[in-house]
């Protein structure tokens, strides 16, 4: 029997399974994956999958702020 193989999640630091059914690695999920994105991309992730209209919308910097 083969042992499965396994990487650290860069999100959250748990193993995550490197195999062609994790859709997500090197992310132990899809929640991890968003949450990195998010994090260079807008520093924000409300709105899982659809990341980029805030950046656009004044009003979404503006809460961006207030939220930290
Ligand atoms: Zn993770």
């Amino acid at each position: 029997m083969t042992k499965p193989r396994t990487v650290r999640c860069p999100q959250c630091g748990k193993e995550a399974l490197w195999a062609p059914e994790n859709r997500w690695r090197p992310f132990c999920s899809e929640r991890c994956k968003q949450i990195d994105l998010g994090a260079w991309a807008a520093g924000s992730y409300t709105i899982a999958g659809q990341p980029s209209d805030e950046e656009t919308a004044a009003d979404g910097v503006d809460f961006r702020e207030h939220n930290r």
